[in-house]
């Protein structure tokens, strides 16, 4: 699948979305200039908002965005360390960057992202593959880097920074259906997960101006949209402090503030950690309308034991007691969470936690993940990856079947009900029906009626449900404080 240019048909917001992975970021532009870019991106969210931020810098130096590999004068690929199985992929997609190189030199290609660090000498010393090699906080020096690239030096920066959040840069959107958006608010992560590469790949956590991110947001309003994701990999740490007076801002702080751009801008976020998630954080959300009533919370294990062999500083009960208090502040909400198997030394027991849990919290849904040894990671030198794999994967199934079926009854139990929804789009698979997501971030597909378009809100009676998405039809006479 990866050896075909995706296209953009099919966009949905997911923290890793399957169907997004290789996707090739292009924009229509009506800027002028000779030199085109092609930009292929794998990973996290947070992954693709960097691709715009590096369209933003490649545009201010005259390249335009193109879909054509074989046309671009810059090939880039911006990766994922985070599964072994996404490192793969990128070497495989390098091979054939290499054949359009070969048919057409004087062709760059580039990594960028969380393997340039680890892979640097190996993608420039051995295999002689990449003419850049760039890391995620060294985007700005892309024009230098270029420009010797040009005259055949190879460019490298992996450096990471504890300062650098791109706040000053406007990202050039090119996942773009002109309604939804991201916004990074921070980057890097201080958590010590001992399965997880990102500390080592994306650095320091820092937070980003807060007036940065209100003006994005208040920019992005005034252009036509009406959905703004904040992004980090751990939002409730989310903490900024005002050089000029010392104030501090924290995350519930800045989510009032987008919430207050204006009514009819709706507000998301992701990733929350369930050791930092505040009442402080549900309160906001159950006061303002505008703040959807979704909570991305991985748990990665229903299992203490494992939970505290996975550095992620909860158990099971602190775990629970957070679902809890989402429930209890903001009944309505929708939780989703990520789920590692097999992580090192996991019985069958304990693994029966992770499925009670998925039970327990009644996840709308989850990404799911067997446990994938990284190289520098805490759980790589100090504990043996023993799960076989055929277990690995087949407690993987369980764990996909179970959540499938509580996926299913949270969705058949939004039949009969109303739900505002913003239109992002023409659905998948018919041009007569639109497609948006209400607040719980459930997708809902709906014939198409005259007066509606994209950016609209519309209120939507659900008359069926599957797994994955709600069916339903507009509701005109729906009073909203029925
Ligand atoms: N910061 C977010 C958090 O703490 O929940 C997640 C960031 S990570 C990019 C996304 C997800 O990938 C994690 O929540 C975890 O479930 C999964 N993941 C990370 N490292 C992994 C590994 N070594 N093997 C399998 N899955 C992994
Ligand atoms: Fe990785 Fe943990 Fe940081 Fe998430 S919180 S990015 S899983 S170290």
């Amino acid at each position: 699948m990866y050896d075909s240019n995706p296209t953009l048909q099919g966009i949905r917001k997911k923290v890793i979305d399957e169907e997004k992975q290789g996707e090739v970021f292009f924009k229509e532009t009506n800027g002028k200039g000779d030199k085109h870019f092609y930009i292929e991106s794998y990973g996290c969210q947070m992954n693709f908002s960097d691709s715009e931020i590096v369209a933003s810098i490649l545009s201010g130096m005259g390249f335009l965005p193109t879909r054509d590999l074989e046309s671009a004068d810059l090939i880039l690929i911006n990766t994922c360390s985070v599964r072994e199985k996404a490192e793969e992929t990128v070497r495989k997609r390098l091979r054939i960057f290499d054949q359009v190189k070969r048919k057409r030199p004087g062709t760059l290609v580039g990594v960028l992202g969380c393997m340039a660090e680890r892979l640097k000498h190996k993608f420039i010393e051995q295999e002689k593959l990449v003419d850049l090699v760039v890391g995620p906080d060294a985007y700005r020096d892309l024009p230098t880097l270029l420009a010797g690239a040009e005259d055949g030096e190879k460019g490298v920066n992996v450096l990471l920074s504890r300062e650098e959040t791109y706040a000053d840069i406007s990202p050039l959107r090119l996942d773009d259906n002109g309604i939804t958006a991201f916004i990074s608010i921070m980057r890097g992560c201080d958590n010590m997960c001992s399965f997880c590469v990102v500390p080592f790949t994306r650095g320091r956590e820092r937070s980003r101006d807060c007036f940065s991110i209100i003006a994005e947001a208040k920019e992005l309003f005034e252009r036509g949209y009406r959905e703004v994701t904040l992004l980090g990999q751990n939002v409730d740490s989310y903490k900024w402090t005002n050089p000029e007076n010392d104030t501090v801002v924290n995350f519930a702080q800045l989510l009032e503030m987008v919430a207050q751009v204006d009514p009819g801008l709706r507000v998301r976020f992701s990733t929350s950690h369930p050791k930092d998630i505040t009442d402080e954080v549900l309160y906001t959300i159950a006061r303002h309308e505008n703040i959807c009533k979704y909570i991305h919370l991985p748990v990665q294990s229903g299992n203490s034991r494992v939970l505290a062999l996975m550095n992620r500083t909860y158990n099971r009960e602190w775990y629970m007691n957070r679902v809890e208090a989402i429930y209890r502040i903001i009944p309505e909400c929708a939780i989703s969470a990520d789920i590692i198997t097999g992580f090192c030394t996991e019985t069958e027991e304990e693994h029966q936690d992770t499925l009670s849990m998925i039970e327990w919290a009644n996840y709308s849904m989850s990404y799911m993940f067997f446990y994938s040894e990284r190289p520098g990671t805490m759980a790589a030198r100090k504990l043996k990856d023993d799960i076989p794999m055929e277990v690995k994967k087949r407690r993987l199934q369980e764990i996909v079947q179970l959540q499938n079926q509580v996926s299913f009854r949270h969705n058949q139990a939004d039949i009969g009900k109303c739900f505002k929804v913003l239109i992002e789009g023409d659905s998948k698979k018919s041009e007569l029906e639109f497609k948006g997501r209400n607040t719980q971030n459930k997708m809902i597909v709906f014939p198409k009626e005259s007066g509606y378009k994209p950016g609209d809100y519309v209120w939507v009676k659900v008359t069926d449900a599957t797994s994955a998405t709600l069916i339903g039809e507009i509701e005109k006479t729906h009073s909203p404080d029925a």
